[in-house]
């Protein structure tokens, strides 16, 4: 029975990685000083992995922006536009690399980034390979070899580790009509086999080539390139030893194909997909000369492993196949987990009892060595002890009262049908707002957050070392919040916001404020580049112990005669961008915090705020990998947010934002949210986006954003009220509001007052034009 891991997080416990990039791209230190702290990155993660007792220990793993890149780069899938940069920079390929990841605006020159989206159902942002007809492709970067033979240098035997072709062509996109990108197999095939052959040459074992298209809806066509380029490497490479990983759900329809493939070993993620061990070892189409990985530690989520659960899997499978054709394993690469929950301290927001449930990187390692060791009857003192430990934990967690809350419980259990329903019609509604709201034609409004400058960010980094009291800190806010409000009603804004001044960030604000949540100080995961996320952790029940945004809109609305919009986060938003409990469905978490928003929609209607917003903007990325299970999670998403939002009385009106969305597959379900104005991005798609929306006759009101908050660039009013016009073409005028494409927290004042002026004036002049 062997152990190997997928992939060891990059970013460094205390993101070595993100510091060392950024010196770099501002130029504070060296090309060879960036090389040289990703060198030390790993060896440290190959020297712990080691320690600890990983038999195959995964190389290529390590990336300096993201592995679709390394991999577009080693195939020499280079688009056009970045030739100018190979030719100034000679053979620097880092920058090179860099330049494709995040433009390049240098020299005279001004090249766009490639494109960035989500990796399969993960928050991890990858660079989408571009192609073009007959695309070329060459053996460009050999970072996969020299990864290999560091490591050797240091003494270890590693496995490497690349995304398979199939799944590499299809995390692309076509850049011009005409062709389809599956069959380019043939011209990038031969890359791939001049690498393993180097690879070969080098003596290495074992290959990893991750498939996780194989837990997708695959095309025949799609089916047939597998079992082409496993059949043409087995060719062409007969010993090299094949480790096909596929993760994040079952084989599914693609089971037999999987099974058909000539590879030494096939990974499993049996944490999202415990059904298919089964279903393999039942079907007898397992090859005798193929080895099963079992994926058992979770790699998704922060649990600790459930040893005695795993090892009755294991056991199954060695019944069944014998053990030396078992292999243990995270259920996939663990850069989607935290590094090490040995850096965390015990504080309020962690407490002891709550940490003994979790597990991170390091400790996952860890785990997957002793369940070999159990697995292989291990009996040493050490190895009980620590299985007793670990089924202290797991029972533990079923009954500690920090997770379990009764009232909670209760009240999910007797949610009535109709409780997600608003109390009339949205036809109803809309006359009712609008004379209560007195808006104008075409209401110009902001999505939430307004700059976060250095000043107010570092007012909240003093108050939380205790160097401001909370009564100078929440003046300091005041102040701002009143400057806000004061300014929006000058330059005549019609629905104001308050700022969002308070808020590190959209989900910890109310996780920190909402029963459940847990927060770590040094449990970042990469999303894309260097950039990290912190996700809380939902360990237990939620509920709201108290109000937690009513003081702040209270505040504001006080200051105006002007509606002042209340600012929530939608359920579906903070599931999704936390790490979530596995000991009941998504959908009873999610349920439990829309009901915890409900209190709080509710009690901001008390409080006088007649315009609540409950942003939403990952509805569609939590959207499952396979069709035929959208339905089932878009019921319950939907309904939660319905739950959150229909406390309230017909004149009080509800908005949605959503931004890097599309809408054209989910449409019905974004119109059975009911929420009366749905705030979208959209001015880079020129409202494109809005297509679905007219072709849908979408019946509510709708503020297509009109410029885009990305860039600092100041919108002129000309560009605004044509988009506008655009708009007008296919929503009805009596339905649409004028907003940026999203919250301002990132930009400067200079020009987010420059460009909502002009937003302003574009309403002003739309109005006049009726
Ligand atoms: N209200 C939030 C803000 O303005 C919305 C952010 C988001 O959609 N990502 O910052
Ligand atoms: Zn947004």
């Amino acid at each position: 029975m062997q152990t190997h891991n997928l992939g060891y997080p990059r970013i460094g416990s205390h993101r070595e990685l993100k510091k060392a990039c950024e010196q770099y791209w501002s130029g504070k230190i060296t090309n060879s000083d960036l090389h040289t702290a990703g060198e030390k990155i790993r060896k440290a993660n190959w020297q712990f992995q080691k320690d600890a007792g990983i038999d195959l220990i995964p190389s290529n793993d390590f990336s300096f922006y993201d592995q679709v890149l390394d991999m577009s780069l080693m195939v020499g899938a280079i688009p056009d536009r970045y030739h100018e940069v190979i030719l100034q920079k000679g053979g620097n390929e880092l920058d090179l690399y860099f330049a494709m990841a995040r433009g390049y605006q240098q020299d005279g020159l001004d090249i766009t980034a490639m494109e960035m989206t989500k990796w399969f159902d993960t928050n991890y942002h990858y660079i989408v390979p571009e192609f073009t007809n007959n695309q070329f492709f060459k053996l460009f970067s050999t970072k996969v070899i020299q990864e290999f033979t560091e490591a050797k240098q240091l003494g270890i035997s590693t496995k490497p580790v690349l995304i398979g072709p199939v799944s590499y062509l299809l995390l692309g996109k076509e850049k011009e009509a005409g062709f389809e990108r599956i069959d380019l197999i043939k011209n990038l095939l031969p890359v791939y086999l001049e690498i393993l052959k180097k690879l070969d040459s080098l003596h290495v074992d074992y290959v990893q080539f991750d498939e996780p298209f194989l837990a997708m809806d695959l095309t025949e066509k799609e089916q047939n390139a597998f079992t082409y380029v496993y059949g043409e490497i087995k060719k062409a490479l007969p010993s090299l030893k094949i480790i096909l990983a596929n993760y994040f759900d079952c084989f599914g329809a693609n089971l037999e194909l999987a099974l058909s493939l000539p590879v030494h070993t096939l990974h499993l993620d049996l944490v999202r997909c415990p059904s298919q061990l089964e279903d393999i070892l039942d079907s007898g189409k397992l090859k005798a000369n193929v080895n099963l990985s079992l994926g058992l530690v979770d790699g998704r989520n922060i649990w600790k492993n459930d040893f005695q659960n795993s090892l009755s899997l294991i056991n199954k499978t060695v019944q069944a196949i014998g053990e030396d054709r078992v292999w243990i394993a995270p259920s996939c690469s663990l850069i989607h987990s935290p590094c090490d929950l040995d850096l965390e301290e015990n504080t309020e927001s962690l407490p002891v009892e709550v940490r003994q449930w979790l597990a991170f990187a390091t400790q996952k390692i860890e785990e997957v060595v002793v369940l070999r060791k159990l697995a292989g009857k291990d009996t040493s003192e050490e190895i009980l002890e620590i299985l007793a430990q670990n089924q202290q934990a797991v029972v533990n967690r079923k009954t500690s009262s920090l997770i379990h809350d009764e009232q909670v419980k209760n009240r999910v259990a007797s949610v009535a049908l109709g409780d997600d329903q608003r109390k009339n019609s949205f036809a109803n509604r809309q006359s009712l707002q609008k004379t209560a709201l007195k808006l104008p034609l075409f209401p110009t409004t902001t999505i939430g957050s307004f700059p976060q400058t250095t000043e107010v960010r570092s007012w909240r980094a003093r108050f939380k070392k205790g160097e401001l009291t909370q009564e100078v800190y929440e003046k300091l806010l005041e102040d701002e919040t009143k400057e806000s409000i004061l300014w929006q009603e000058e330059i005549g804004m019609d629905v104001l916001v308050h700022g969002e001044f308070e808020r590190n960030d959209m989900v910890e604000y109310f996780g920190e404020q909402l029963a459940g949540f847990a927060f770590t100080k040094f449990g970042w995961v990469q999303s894309y580049g260097s950039r990290c996320v912190k996700p809380p952790i939902i360990y237990g029940d939620v509920h709201r112990p108290k109000p937690m945004t009513v003081r702040w809109s209270a505040f504001s609305q006080s200051l105006t005669d002007k509606p002042v919009k209340g600012m929530l986060t939608g359920p579906v938003t903070i599931l999704q961008w936390s790490f979530v409990r596995n000991d009941q469905p998504r959908s009873q978490t999610c349920t439990q915090i829309a009901l915890a928003i409900r209190d709080e929609v509710v009690d901001l209607e008390k409080a006088g705020i007649g315009v609540i917003q409950i942003d939403e903007p990952a509805i569609r990325e939590g959207l499952p990998l396979r069709k035929a299970d959208w339905q089932a999670y878009l019921e319950w998403a939907v309904r939660a947010f319905r739950l959150s939002a229909s406390g309230v009385k017909d004149e009080t009106q509800i908005h949605t934002h959503m931004c890097y969305s599309e809408f054209n597959d989910i449409i019905q379900n974004i119109a059975d949210m009911d929420a009366d104005v749905i705030t979208i991005e959209c001015s880079r798609s020129q409202m494109e986006l809005l297509d679905a929306f007219a072709e849908f006759n979408y019946p509510n009101e709708i503020g297509p954003g009109v410029y885009d908050i990305h860039s600092p660039r100041v919108p002129s009013k000309a560009e605004m009220t044509q988009l506008m016009e655009k708009a007008k073409a296919v929503i009805p005028a009596a339905n649409l509001w004028v907003n940026p494409d999203c919250g301002l927290k990132t930009r400067h004042w200079e020009e987010t007052r420059k460009a909502l002026i002009e937003m302003v004036a574009a309403a002003q002049e739309l109005r006049e034009a009726v």
